[in-house]
């Protein structure tokens, strides 16, 4: 039986001047249930918004994509903006990162819900405004406020309202792209509570990309570690925090304000490589406290390991051949 969603093999690059080009995604793979949640993170330029934006189509007309996406077994992705826009928002819905980014400063925040749910045919007229007030009533937000601009609500409400947009036709995958960038703590709390929430109560498949760990291990089921475009680990969150298998993974965790009461927070050194510049051997060599000598010559190939588990790191092939 197919998944929700089946990312295969995807690709996105970008042409520059001179014959180069910059790799930003390089054969990303994952696949989301109903009901399911997936972060995808890693730091900034790792690959993460490009790989959902591309998933989406919402890339620029100057990025070129390649792989498939298949949506209920159809692979959307096939005939370009054609297959995809009737999916767009019906079925996979996105909240981009600063609500500011979504919502249209000149309109009502309930006349732009409307008109999402009368382009996509969902309703109309009158029946449209009172579904747009259920909307934000169901994000927390009053629907008397239906009538105001985006510009008289605070942050966290606008978010709130950016996610009551992206649910008005009733999407069976939501993705939100770092939807607590830029708000306080309390509020990231409240928000990060309110996509719980709705999770559980619309049935959502939940993609979410964040550089954040503990917010992925507070929200996801299972994660995907990107770094220099590639998924470097992947598996069911408690697995990786408990047992990292790839070495940026368990740096990563280090590197975040520790959400179990474990030591303090050890940043990770240097910077993620230049994607416009050809890489040898392990992407993270530079970076990584267990590199060895095949680890700058070799590139390691994302492996299966068992218990739902993938990691791309040479060490995992010493650990079976002594095991
Ligand atoms: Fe580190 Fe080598 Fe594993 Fe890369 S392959 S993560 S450099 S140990």
């Amino acid at each position: 039986m197919s998944s929700l969603l089946e990312v295969e093999n995807l690709h996105v690059w970008f042409e520059l001047e001179g014959e180069r080009e910059l790799h930003a995604v390089q054969g990303v793979s994952f696949t989301l249930e109903p009901g399911e949640r997936l972060g995808l993170v890693g730091e900034s330029g790792c690959g993460k918004t490009t790989s959902v934006l591309g998933v989406l189509g919402l890339l620029p007309p100057s990025a070129s994509v390649a792989g498939r996406v298949l949506l209920n077994g159809e692979d959307i992705l096939a005939g370009g903006e054609e297959t995809i826009r009737p999916h767009r928002w019906v079925d996979l819905a996105i909240v981009f990162q600063g609500a500011m980014n979504a919502l249209n400063p000149v309109k009502t925040v309930g006349s732009q819900i409307v008109e999402a749910l009368e382009l996509h045919g969902q309703a109309s007229g009158r029946a449209a405004r009172v579904r747009a007030g259920e909307l934000l009533n169901s994000v927390g937000i009053p629907a008397e406020r239906t009538d105001r601009f985006p510009h008289e609500f605070s942050g966290g409400m606008r978010q709130r309202a950016a996610i009551a947009m992206a649910l008005a036709c009733n999407p069976s995958v939501l993705v939100a792209d770092e939807p607590t960038t830029a708000l306080d703590v309390m509020v990231q709390a409240q928000i990060l509570e309110l996509l719980d929430s709705l999770c559980n109560d619309f049935g959502l498949a939940l993609l979410l990309v964040t550089h954040d760990l503990p917010v992925v291990a507070e929200l996801c089921d299972r994660a995907a570690v990107m770094y220099a475009g590639e998924i470097v680990e992947y598996g069911p969150v408690d697995a990786l925090y408990h047992e990292p298998r790839h070495p940026y993974t368990r740096l990563l965790f280090a590197a975040t304000p520790d959400l179990y009461g474990r030591g303090v927070p050890v940043s990770i050194p240097g910077a993620p490589p230049r994607l416009d510049l050809p890489l040898y051997g392990c992407p993270f060599h530079p970076r990584c406290d267990r590199a060895f000598t095949r680890c700058k010559d070799e590139h390691p190939a994302l492996k299966e390991l068992g218990g739902s588990r993938s990691a791309a790191c040479h060490l995992n092939d010493v650990v079976a051949k002594t095991a």
